[in-house]
């Protein structure tokens, strides 16, 4: 199991920062869950002295291959970082105006140098004709693209339906609707993986993710973790969550 804590832009005090990586390394202590945090970029330096088990991630990453573009973060300075993972086109960022080139441009920058993509897609409601299928195919379809199958091995999908985002444990999707999503999921993956690899990639679920339901939805949604927004900010959620895993 995966738990990546997307710290956003929540957290924006050293001292809060600080406070929540010491959590996130006792959960990481002698765990079988792997835990993963993104925080803000300012503050990635402060995981590069001591992160313990806990993997780091950005929560974005530059689709520039020009090394004069201001105010950019390109792959190469992440990795140096200790970035080992990269958020790519989650549903904030599509908001501001990423386009699907970007996303696949911003995939294959990752994957180039080493850092695995963790890429988001997600519909905006659920419409009774499932039309939302259609779209999450199109975001699969134009993020990965002309990506080569191994390397396709190595991508984590978040899938973050937007209505979902930002609530409370009521307002997350249901373990059986997510478990439908899922194995949709893994059939449209199966159009870019010959044999069972597209089972091997990695989809976790984001949206409202909290105590109260993480062992319902990994047990019955068939996910391999989360992505977790507000609840990774509050160290005892976050613990709430991985220990709700564990059981
Ligand atoms: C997110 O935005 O990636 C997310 C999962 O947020 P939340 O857990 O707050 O719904």
């Amino acid at each position: 199991m995966l738990v990546v804590g997307n710290w956003k832009t929540y957290v924006r005090t050293r001292e809060k920062a600080k406070k929540l990586l010491v959590a996130a390394k006792r959960l990481a202590l002698g765990r079988k869950i792997k835990i993963v945090i993104a925080p803000p970029a300012p503050y990635l330096g402060l995981f590069t002295a001591s992160r313990g088990g806990v993997a780091l991630a950005s929560q974005d990453v530059s689709e520039s291959l020009d090394s004069t573009e201001t105010g950019e973060v390109p792959a190469p300075l992440l990795k140096e970082m200790g970035v080992t993972y990269a958020i790519i086109g989650h549903s904030e960022r599509r908001a501001r105006g990423e386009t699907d080139a970007q996303i696949r441009e911003k995939v294959q920058r990752a994957l180039v140098h080493g850092i695995t993509p963790i890429l988001c897609i997600g519909e905006s409601e659920r419409d009774a004709d499932a039309k939302y299928l259609a779209h999450l195919r199109t975001q699969i379809t134009s993020a990965l693209s002309g990506i080569p199958a191994k390397d396709l091995l190595d991508i984590v999908i978040a899938y973050e339906p937007i209505w979902a985002i930002g609530k409370s444990d009521e307002d997350a999707i249901q373990p059986a609707d997510l478990m439908e999503t899922v194995l949709y999921i893994r059939k449209v993956l199966g159009d870019f993986i010959p044999g069972k690899g597209a089972t091997r990639v990695k989809i976790l679920y984001g949206g409202s993710a909290e105590p109260e339901n993480a062992r319902a939805l990994a047990g019955g949604g068939g996910v391999d973790g989360f992505l977790v927004g507000h609840a990774s900010v509050d160290a005892k959620m976050f613990a709430g969550i991985v220990k709700a895993l564990k059981q």
